[in-house]
């Protein structure tokens, strides 16, 4: 029989329909999912034997889902550029030269940080993915694992659909179904027509999904129309991208409002990155306009060379802000919105609605406890005319006020500590892998004639 927990904080942000705010009330969950979330003391009598997990002086949440990251360890190495310069520069001669044992290190470290700063679940497209299938089983989060494949012989640097297939061979409903791969492409473009046929047949055939960035940029409004000659969406609904069981766009900044009706119609997911997109100046995405038609859209913070954290509650909040400047309107993109977005919308985004993003009977025991006795939190009034528990979260707490985090009912961390691994030695393997990898990269882009002949888009 597996264990039954109960959990009791003093305060429930349940993230369920009507976004109730309780007190006085404790989750219990079997296994990992919660079976019952109701009035305290009624819990305690009826399972006596439960496992207590007491949580005075904290807010229990449900787990963030990062909807959109790449692991790495470039971070702060690659700033103030344009993204094309960014990516021709610094991005892609990494790639070129990156290692499986630098993936990996990189793929512990950037899970681990999303952890302790509450994801529970995260979207990672990276490379050698075996490593980072690896590094999640092990620490406890959940991951949606997109390749970052080119299939392509001007991005023959990159995982191929082969490595890609491995992985959803290998992995598919790993560690208690905590490990989701799916297909990924790092752009539609990375891949030649074969290819993205090919790409688009295994999630089909795997009957898992397809991850790609696409409209991050406005460049590629034109880049599409000279290749398909018509806007992006309009494109990958040509080419089959959405004829899959789930697919999903990172970005998603320069959609017209025909685009925006086509995907909400086609089901397709869209990761918004506010940090990423105002630090490599790509736009102000339209989220509003994509909420009110009805796509489901997630938050992400995209990976540490664009962020340059993985902060998810920082992310709340820059999401919050530019959504109220983009209208200049104070009331847009109001707490709740925010929050929905960063929960219940990441889980429909990446195709688990009905599983993930709630405090719900039923639901996936992912769970986050944030410390109330703190000066982000205070005042703290859950109920009333002045309730501000939604707003201290998204415009006042930080990833640092989480102490606790659940994912699949097991506790991963506890007290501010990851409960599987020593971030000391995460740390320090990231630290001593770095110069070689920069170095390797340095002597790469020396060998080249003309760099600016390498990004052919
Ligand atoms: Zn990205």
């Amino acid at each position: 029989m597996s264990t039954t927990t109960l959990f009791t904080p003093d305060i429930v942000v349940t993230m369920d329909d009507v976004q109730s705010v309780l007190t006085d009330t404790a989750v219990l969950v079997r296994g990992g999912t919660i079976e019952a979330v109701g009035p305290r003391a009624e819990l305690e009598t009826a399972h006596p034997g439960a496992e207590r997990v007491d949580l005075p002086g904290r807010l229990l949440m449900p787990g963030l889902i990062n909807a959109h990251h790449h692991s790495g360890m470039l971070r702060g190495t690659a700033e103030h550029l344009p993204v094309w310069e960014w990516l021709r520069v610094h991005i892609d001669p990494m790639h070129r030269v990156l290692r499986p044992e630098e993936a990996e290190a990189a793929a512990w470290l950037c899970y681990a940080e999303g952890l302790l700063s509450g994801t529970t679940t995260v979207v990672d497209m990276w490379r050698f993915m075996d490593g980072a299938a690896r590094a999640a089983s092990a620490l406890g989060n959940r991951l949606v694992s997109v390749n970052y494949v080119g299939e392509h012989p001007d991005f023959d640097y990159f995982d191929t659909l082969d490595d890609n297939e491995r992985m959803l061979r290998d992995w598919a409903g790993a560690a208690n179904g905590r490990i989701m791969p799916w297909v990924g492409l790092e752009h539609p473009s990375y891949a030649d027509a074969a290819g993205q046929r090919r790409a688009i047949a295994m999630a089909r055939d795997y009957g898992t999904g397809i991850y790609t960035h696409c409209s991050e940029s406005e460049l590629e409004i034109a880049d599409f129309r000279d290749r398909y000659g018509a806007r992006p969406m309009f494109a990958l609904e040509e080419l089959g991208f959405f004829d899959v069981p789930h697919a999903m766009i990172a970005h998603a900044v320069w959609l017209d409002e025909a685009e925006i009706d086509l995907i909400a119609a086609r089901g397709v997911g869209v990761s918004h990155n506010p940090v990423s997109n105002m630090k490599l100046a790509s736009g102000m995405a339209p989220i509003a306009e994509m909420i009110a038609a009805g796509v489901a859209v997630g938050l992400g913070t995209d990976g540490e060379k664009e962020n340059n954290n993985l902060d998810m509650f920082e992310e709340m909040k820059v999401a919050s802000l530019l959504g109220k400047l983009r209208t200049m309107d104070a009331a847009a993109m109001d707490s709740w919105q925010v929050l929905r977005m960063a929960t219940r919308g990441g889980a429909a985004a990446i195709g688990r609605a009905a599983e993930l993003g709630a405090i719900a009977p039923g639901r996936k025991a992912d769970l986050v406890a944030v410390r109330t006795g703190t000066p982000r939190m205070t005042p703290l009034l859950p109920a009333g005319a002045h309730a501000n528990v939604h707003h201290n979260l998204v415009h006042a707490v930080r990833g640092s006020d989480v102490d606790m985090t659940v994912v699949d009912g097991r506790i991963v961390v506890r007290d501010g500590r990851l409960v599987h691994a020593d971030l000391d030695e995460l740390i320090e393997r990231v630290r001593l892998l770095v110069p070689g990898l920069f170095a390797r990269r340095a002597e790469w882009i020396a060998a080249q004639d003309d760099l600016t002949g390498l990004f052919h888009r």
